[in-house]
């Protein structure tokens, strides 16, 4: 990437709109928006948005009346020239903008290019960055609240703290190593041993908000089995508070997987209803079994549903023998009717925990929902505070926690300074990575492939 490309992407989604904004981003952004409006040269107040027809540079026609707004740099986005032309939304009338920018000098911008070069341009640090991917990724509210916060800078004012401690640490080593034939005293040793250990536990504690992390921005895959007609599309259709599935008494009409992303306390359920597990000579029916035992394969839980008024029937049995070794809850449907009867189950409920529902007064789905979530909740996490979300700083956390102990370990042994300090020095490094420091450049073109075209 030459730092003078001028480079341009379409940032709003391909489709019909009311508006599509293009943007630039590099030294002739401004030069190629006066060759599109037809002025030689086009000297707009920064930050400021004007209204212009846009032209074909060739031959003059008007192709569109843009909102033309103009950031000088660096103080953009980008920290270089940036232009945004707000122009109608139409797909055909954008394609074709971009396509003759293209042809103006300015190159198609790579995903994420503009965020890479405001974090090259240290408009942002990394963290900062990947928020603001994981921003417009956000399935819930949750998760959108954890991405807004690490995109103002949370995370790395935690990690600031903890890294000077770090230098704290450092320093005397350091100096004690320089000055041979003073030994470190034992009083420095042992501050230097207490700082260590108060590090490692704020680290360990920081890297330990993963799983609730990770749960908030991922979420859960969760199936529903069972055999036909015991309730699952009625279950379904309760949990996602949207009537989606088809809802019949004729069994096996579910034939496909039908999916429906939910929000239970803020984490992302991906919610799918299966076709019934059974032997079908039906081929529609057969394939959507296929994708059932897919579905249940993929799932993080599967929500067994049950028909409590019924006794439990062979076809249960079979459907229970196929989940019984994958995490799973049993929901005991039709709790509302008079022949409900949960003694019937005691067998099957031994070894999974058992909840009673009624898809069709609501009664129990409170408690479904909750036991849904327990498996993946881990007790005493903070519930508002900041979470680690992102896979790469649990793994760099968890790497610098390695490194300190075993610095801690070699101090305690007594062994020399520059042993210690190897640790200490990669601890350093791996929190620098979280906030882009010392991130190596291979990482962060992986880390930009993850992000959309025209960010
Ligand atoms: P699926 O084949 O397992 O998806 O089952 P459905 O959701 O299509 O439901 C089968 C039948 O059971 C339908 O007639 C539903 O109205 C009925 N049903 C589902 N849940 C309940 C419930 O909690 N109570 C009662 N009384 N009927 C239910």
């Amino acid at each position: 990437m030459s730092k003078a490309d001028t480079i341009v992407a379409l940032s709003t989604p391909p489709g019909r709109s009311g508006i599509g904004v293009i943007r630039l981003s590099g030294a002739r952004s401004l030069e190629i928006a006066s060759r599109l409006i037809g002025e030689d040269h086009f000297s707009p107040s920064a930050n400021h948005a004007t209204l212009k027809k846009i032209r074909d540079p060739k031959s003059g026609e008007i192709l569109d009346q843009a909102l033309i707004t103009f950031f000088k740099a660096p103080h953009s986005f980008t920290g270089e020239d940036v232009v945004e032309l707000s122009c109608h939304g139409s797909p055909v009338l954008l394609r074709h903008l971009v396509d003759l920018i293209l042809t103006l000098d300015a190159r198609s911008a790579d995903p994420g290019e503009f965020t890479l070069r405001s974090l090259s341009n240290g408009r942002l640090n990394l963290s900062q960055a990947e928020a603001i991917r994981d921003l417009i990724n956000a399935q819930t509210n949750a998760s959108l609240r954890q991405a807004a916060r690490q995109l103002g800078g949370e995370l790395s004012a935690r990690l600031q703290p903890l890294k000077d401690t770090l230098l704290d640490i450092i320093v005397p080593l350091e100096s004690s190593l320089e000055f041979v034939e003073d030994d470190l005293p034992e009083i420095a040793a042992e501050a230097i041993k207490e700082k260590l250990t108060g590090l490692i536990l704020e680290i360990e504690t920081m890297a330990s908000t993963f799983n609730s992390g990770r749960l908030l921005r991922d979420g859960l895959r969760v199936t529903l089995a069972g055999r036909p007609n015991v309730g699952k599309s009625s279950v379904f259709n309760k949990l996602s508070l949207v009537d989606r599935a088809i809802v019949t008494d004729v069994p096996g009409t579910t034939r496909d997987s039908l999916s429906e992303l939910i929000s239970l306390e803020g984490i992302p359920v991906l919610l799918t209803d299966t076709a019934g597990v059974r032997a079908s000579v039906d081929r529609i029916e057969t394939l959507g079994i296929e994708r059932t035992r897919r579905a249940m394969a993929d799932a993080d839980l599967i929500v067994l549903v049950l028909d409590g008024s019924q006794p439990l029937t062979k076809e249960d049995q079979e459907v229970f023998d196929e989940v019984a070794g994958s995490p799973h809850i049993i929901a005991l449907n039709k709790s509302d009717l008079g022949s409900f009867n949960p003694n019937g189950f005691e067998r099957i409920s031994e070894a999974s925990p058992l909840i009673a529902v009624s898809a069709k007064t609501g009664a129990g789905l409170e408690a479904l929902r909750a036991a849904i979530l327990k498996p993946f909740a881990s007790s005493g996490m903070p519930e508002t505070g900041l979470l680690i979300t992102d896979a790469r700083h649990f793994d760099l956390l968890r790497r610098a926690g390695q490194a300190l102990e075993s610095s801690a370990a070699l101090l305690k042994e007594r062994a020399s300074e520059e042993l210690v300090l190897v640790g200490l020095y990669n601890a350093l490094r791996f929190l620098g990575e979280i906030t882009g420091e010392t991130t190596p450049e291979d990482v962060l073109s992986q880390i930009f492939a993850t992000f959309c075209i025209g960010k």
